[in-house]
């Protein structure tokens, strides 16, 4: 989850951050700007840090043999949020190595999974990784970003195992189920970069898309979705909370039943009042939300550990994260066989 209250207009980074204005251009300049100068300063983290470090030399390596099983139970699940917050990804920074290390991880599971994959370069190296499953002329979006705040300017490591590591193995574990099922539309599984920088990717993406947003249905986004839910309140297991669906009772109800089946207790979260909190430019599916399309986010919520060096992955529920995937899985299920543009099902 991108960190507003962090923004800092740095110029450390002048021409990418140009780069990432223009590319943002068309959504609005002023964002744009922001966007891009946010970009440039990595948050507040070392100016452009990693810019100049050479590419990794060896390719990510292949996700665990223990992805043959199922795919959104929570072992597989775990085991990519591991991986993905592993030493070696090195928080997943834009600009360092490490992110562009978990981007390559990214589309070698999605191409593992059976997806044809696309890379729709953000600035500079960082990509949005797109696995799709190609079905009829309108898609269904699922998505989560996979960057995170990678090592700041004293060599401290944020690992991001929560933010977004649990989002992306979510993905990752609905792409692998998605290859065994047939669906009336297109899916489109997209890994988000550039996150943490000012919803960057998600801003390209949507300036740009792979998709026709005319022809997008339904985005559902992962952000934080492997803790005990709402860890400075109730701490609860079994629960999630799910954004958007406040104007659409049909798909509530199919969430509601999806997760009774995962043994979660879904808690819905008007888009409004996120608004109200003044949170709705914080994750990803606002740039689609604010388009009209039916936008639908996932979170377990914040804890102390956000955005720190120990959101570390031995923190996360595997329980959680499997309750949110299969959740999520009846709910794609639904959308990606029975809705049709409008609405209507
Ligand atoms: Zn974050």
């Amino acid at each position: 989850m991108y960190d507003h209250t962090r923004l800092r207009d740095r110029h450390a980074c002048g021409a990418a951050a140009r780069a990432a204005a223009a590319a943002l251009a068309p959504a609005g300049a002023a964002r744009a700007l922001a966007a891009g100068a946010a970009l440039a300063g990595a948050l507040g983290l070392s100016a452009c840090p990693g810019r100049d470090a050479p590419k990794p030399v060896s390719p990510a390596r292949p996700p665990p043999r223990a992805m043959a099983g199922d795919p959104l139970g929570a072992d597989s699940l775990m085991a990519d949020a591991r991986r993905l917050s592993a030493p070696d990804m090195a928080g997943r920074g834009s600009y360092q190595p490490g992110g562009e290390r978990a981007a390559d991880f990214m589309a070698a599971a999605m191409t593992r999974a059976g997806l044809e994959v696309v890379r729709q370069p953000i600035v500079g190296r960082i990509d949005n990784v797109i696995g799709i499953k190609r079905a009829g002329p309108d898609a269904v979006l699922v998505s989560a970003h996979y960057d995170h705040l990678g090592v700041d300017s004293a060599g401290r490591v944020y690992p991001g195992a929560d933010d977004n590591a649990s989002g992306a193995a979510v993905l990752l574990g609905m792409a692998r189920a998605a290859a065994r099922r047939h669906y009336r539309h297109t899916v489109l599984f997209i890994a988000f970069g550039a996150e943490e920088a000012g919803l960057v990717g998600s801003g390209v993406y949507v300036a740009n898309p792979v998709w026709p947003l005319d022809r997008t249905l339904a985005v559902i986004n992962f952000d934080m979705v492997g803790r005990n839910f709402f860890e400075w309140g109730s701490g609860r297991r079994g629960a999630a909370a799910i954004v958007g669906l406040e104007d659409r009772p049909d798909l509530a109800a199919v969430a509601r039943r999806a997760a009774r089946a995962a043994g979660m207790d879904l808690v819905p979260v008007p888009a409004r009042l996120v608004e109200l909190f003044g949170f709705e430019d914080r994750t990803d599916e606002w740039w689609f939300r604010r388009r009209g399309i039916l936008a639908l986010h996932m979170s377990t919520s914040l804890h102390e550990d956000y955005h720190r060096p120990t959101d570390t992955a031995d923190r996360l529920s595997p329980a959680q994260l499997e309750g949110v995937a299969r959740t999520a899985a009846g709910l794609l299920e639904h959308l990606a066989t029975t809705s049709a543009p409008g609405g209507a099902d």
